[in-house]
C-alpha cells in the first residue's frame, strides 16, 4: 500500500504540527557569513552579541532637572544651591566628584549623574532662583536614575545566537558596537509546481489553463521566512518529467512542491516520491484548506547528491491551500534551516461578529478580517468561493481558526485567530 492510501498518515493538525517541528529541532541550519549592520534586518544571527561595556555606562540621569541627595529633601519646599550643571556628553572632568549636602546640580536627561547624588528632581516641581533652586516634591532615592550596568554587564549576551534579527536587535548591535554581523546564510527553497493546466505568467493562458500563481506566493512566504526561493520550471502531470524536476529541487536545502497531491488520477508527486525512496511523515492533515498536505524525506541512497537527507513539502495546488499549508507547516522547516530558534505558533483571540456554521472533523483555518479598535476589536469571515479564491484572501488579515469538534460558534464568543 503507497503512503497516499495509508489513512494511518492523515494526522491531526497538532501532531503535524509537533511531526513538523520534530524535524524542523533536527536539521543543520545553513553556514554564516557576515553582513552590513542594516543588511542583517530579518536576518538570523549566527553569533550572540555581547555587552561590550556596562549598560548604560554611567548612572543615567532619565530627566532634566536636579541632581540632588534625596535626605535634603525631608522638609518641603527645599532650597538648595545650584553648583553646577551637567549636560548629555559631559566631558569627565566637569563631573564634580561628590555632591555635598544642600547642593543640588542642574542635569539633563541622559547625563551622568554625580556620585553621592541618590536621585534626580524633575525640573517640573522646581524653581530656580538664581544659584538657588526651590524644590517642591520629594524624591526616593534611585528616583530617576538608571544605576551603571542595570540594563547589562559588560559582557552579558544581549542577543542569543539563532535571533531573528528585528529593529529591536539591530538597535542593540548599533548599541554595542556592531558595524558588521555573522548572520547564517539563506538556505535554498526549491519551489515546484506542478499540473498541465498551469502556465507561467507571461504565457497567454488558453481557456482552460491557469497562471502559476502559487510559486509567487510561496516565493514571498519563504523570503518572509528567511529562506532564498529558486523558482522551478512548470512539472507538468507526467511522470518522468516530473521525476526529473523533483529530483532537480531536491538538490537545495527544502522542496517545496505546489498541486499533484489530492487523490485525483494524475496527482503524482506522492508517486514519484514513492519511486525514490521517499520516506512520508505524513500525507495529510485534519485541517481546511489544506487536507492533502504531505512532509517527509528522501535520504541520499536513492540520489545522486552529497546531502544525507533531503526534506520536501507536498503542499496542495490550491492556491489558499498553499498559503495556509506554508504558514503552519513549511514555516517552520525554513526558520530552522536559516538558524532561527524553534518558536511555536502563536494565537491572538478575538471576539466573533457573526456566527460560523461548519462540519465537524477538520481544524479549519478560514480567511477572515480583524477590525475595530481599542476596546472593540472583533473578527468576522471574509465570504469567500473556497481555497481558489485569492482576491477573498487578499482582503483577510487572518485566519480564524475553527476547532474540529466545533459546529457552530455564536457570534460575541472568543476565537483563535492566526495573523497573516
Ligand atoms: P491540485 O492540487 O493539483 O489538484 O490543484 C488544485 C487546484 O489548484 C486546481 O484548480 C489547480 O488548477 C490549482 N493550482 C494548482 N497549481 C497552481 C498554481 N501554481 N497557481 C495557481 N493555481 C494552481
Ligand atoms: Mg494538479
Amino acid at each position: 500500500m503507497s503512503a497516499a492510501q495509508d489513512s494511518s498518515s492523515v494526522l491531526s493538525f497538532e501532531d503535524a504540527r509537533r511531526v513538523v517541528e520534530e524535524q524542523a529541532a533536527q536539521v543543520p541550519a545553513s553556514g554564516a557569513e557576515t553582513v552590513d549592520l542594516l543588511s542583517a534586518a530579518g536576518r538570523v544571527l549566527a553569533e550572540p552579541v555581547l555587552a561590550d561595556r556596562d549598560i548604560p555606562p554611567f548612572p543615567r540621569s532619565t530627566r532634566d532637572g536636579y541632581a540632588v541627595r534625596s535626605s535634603d529633601l525631608c522638609q518641603l519646599p527645599a532650597n538648595l544651591e545650584v553648583v553646577g550643571e551637567i549636560r548629555a556628553g559631559e566631558r569627565p572632568e566637569n563631573i564634580p566628584a561628590r555632591l555635598e549636602a544642600g547642593h543640588a546640580i542642574a542635569i539633563m536627561t541622559g547625563a551622568p549623574v554625580p556620585p553621592e547624588a541618590d536621585a534626580v528632581v524633575m525640573v517640573e516641581h522646581t524653581l530656580r532662583h538664581d544659584d538657588r533652586v526651590e524644590i517642591t516634591r520629594a524624591v526616593a532615592p534611585g528616583e530617576n536614575i538608571v544605576p551603571r550596568a542595570a540594563e547589562a554587564r559588560q559582557g552579558h549576551t544581549l542577543l542569543e545566537r539563532g535571533v531573528r534579527l528585528n529593529q529591536d536587535g539591530v538597535a542593540l548591535a548599533a548599541s554595542v558596537g556592531k558595524a558588521r554581523l555573522e548572520v547564517h546564510k539563506r538556505p535554498r527553497i526549491a519551489l515546484l509546481t506542478t499540473g498541465d493546466e498551469i502556465v507561467p505568467v507571461s504565457a497567454t493562458p488558453g481557456p482552460s489553463q491557469i497562471r502559476n500563481s502559487n510559486s509567487y506566493s510561496l516565493a514571498v512566504q519563504v523570503l518572509q521566512a528567511g529562506g532564498q526561493p529558486i523558482l522551478l520550471p512548470i512539472a507538468p502531470d507526467e511522470p518522468s518529467a516530473l521525476r526529473d524536476l523533483i529530483e532537480e529541487g531536491l538538490n537545495s536545502d527544502l522542496l517545496l512542491m505546489t498541486g499533484g497531491v489530492s487523490m485525483g488520477r494524475y496527482d503524482l508527486v506522492e508517486q514519484v516520491l514513492s519511486e525514490l525512496g521517499a520516506q512520508f511523515f505524513f500525507t495529510g492533515a485534519r485541517i481546511q484548506p489544506g487536507r492533502p498536505v504531505v512532509f517527509g524525506n528522501c535520504s541520499a541512497g536513492a540520489l545522486s547528491r552529497e546531502k544525507p537527507v533531503a526534506y520536501f513539502f507536498g503542499l496542495p495546488g490550491n492556491p489558499v491551500s498553499t498559503m495556509v499549508t506554508f504558514e503552519l507547516f513549511a514555516r517552520p522547516l525554513i526558520e530552522a534551516l536559516a538558524g532561527q530558534a524553534p518558536g511555536k505558533l502563536r494565537f491572538l483571540h478575538a471576539r466573533l461578529k457573526s456566527e460560523i456554521r461548519v462540519r465537524t472533523g477538520l481544524r479549519r483555518f478560514l480567511p477572515a478580517l480583524l477590525d475595530g479598535e481599542f476596546d472593540n476589536s472583533a473578527v468576522e469571515l471574509v465570504p469567500w468561493q473556497g481555497s481558489g479564491d485569492i482576491a477573498a484572501t487578499a482582503r483577510a488579515n487572518c485566519y480564524a481558526v475553527i476547532p474540529p469538534d466545533r459546529e457552530c460558534i455564536p457570534a460575541g464568543e472568543w476565537i483563535a485567530v492566526l495573523l497573516r
